[in-house]
């Protein structure tokens, strides 16, 4: 098959969990896309990707390999460079890599932000120009950003319909303080991860639609509870049934589903922000 006929995707943080979940599933099916798959580790990326090849051999899909770090902007900035050189544009983006961090230091709490909502951010923005015009961004979000888990000061900051991406940008910087009548959850001791998953649902409802064209597309996904090295042995699902959302809505047509277009997507449905 010519390689004009796959769509281009890529997706981060691909070396493990949900991220190499996903690339396996799309491998395993009919849909071709010509799949780039990243890492911020070269080693684990490189294996992941010559796992795959092993392990389907005869897959429509083409995969390659790239080094991401989402949290370096010199990183950001090559990957971006060369998927403008040697694709042209991307037809699926899928942001995937995520962190939690259990470490009550600021410093730490700051880097789930970073990682979650800021550089996420950043890589989308970098990459708008290169998305296809029937092309589509997902952002691997969760429920625990839903507004019914934030505490009260960050909710009302963010049920603001008007709220301006100067004032959500604030909003992440000031997380901490804004963030001080956060009521843990058990298995959630620290408010940084609620908060960065929250902060990207804004992003993706109020923001990021008034810079797509009206082709275009974007959605957050929650996975739901997966047994990964984030979600732990204990989670209700299994990887393959955590990436069953994320796959359905890259192989959906390329055509506006003006249903799901800018929403939170749970078991293929709408979930409440
Ligand atoms: P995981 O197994 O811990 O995998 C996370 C991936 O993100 C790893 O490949 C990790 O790379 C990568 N990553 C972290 N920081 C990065 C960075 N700075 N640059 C590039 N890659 C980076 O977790 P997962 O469960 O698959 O999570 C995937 C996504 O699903 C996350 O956004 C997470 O918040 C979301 N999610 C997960 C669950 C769940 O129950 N598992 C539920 C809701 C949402 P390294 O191997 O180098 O660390």
């Amino acid at each position: 098959m010519d390689q004009s006929q796959r769509r281009n995707l890529l997706i981060t943080g691909a070396n493990k969990g949900l991220g190499y979940g996903t690339v396996e599933k799309l491998l395993s099916e009919s849909t071709p896309f010509h799949i780039t798959l990243t890492s911020r580790n070269t080693t684990l990326g490189e294996k992941a990707v010559s796992t795959l090849r092993e392990k389907y051999p005869n897959s429509t899909s083409t995969l390659t390999y790239h080094q991401l770090d989402v949290d370096s902007d010199k990183s950001v900035a090559e990957l971006v460079s060369w998927v403008q050189k040697t694709q042209g544009k991307l037809d699926v983006l899928v942001n995937n890599a995520g962190i939690n961090s259990r470490d009550a230091s600021e410093e730490a709490q700051r880097g789930v932000v970073k990682t979650n909502y800021s550089s996420t951010v950043k890589i989308t923005e970098k990459f708008l120009p290169l998305i296809a015009d029937d092309g589509k961004i997902l952002q691997i979000s969760s429920n625990l950003g839903q507004l019914q888990f934030q505490g009260e000061t960050l909710r009302k900051i963010l049920e603001n319909e008007n709220l301006t991406e100067e004032e959500l940008n604030k909003t992440a910087e000031n997380f901490i303080e804004l963030t001080k009548d956060y009521n843990p959850l058990p298995y959630l001791p620290e408010p940084s991860y609620c908060a960065s998953k929250a902060l990207l649902n804004k992003y993706v409802r109020s923001i990021l639609p008034k810079k797509l064209k009206s082709t275009q597309q974007s959605y957050a996904v929650n996975p739901g509870w997966v047994r990964t090295d984030m979600g732990g042995d204990n989670a209700l699902l299994s990887i393959e049934e955590g990436v069953d959302t994320i796959v359905y809505l890259i192989n959906s047509p390329f055509k506006k589903n003006t249903e799901l277009d800018s929403k939170l997507v749970f078991e293929r449905k709408i979930l409440e922000w």
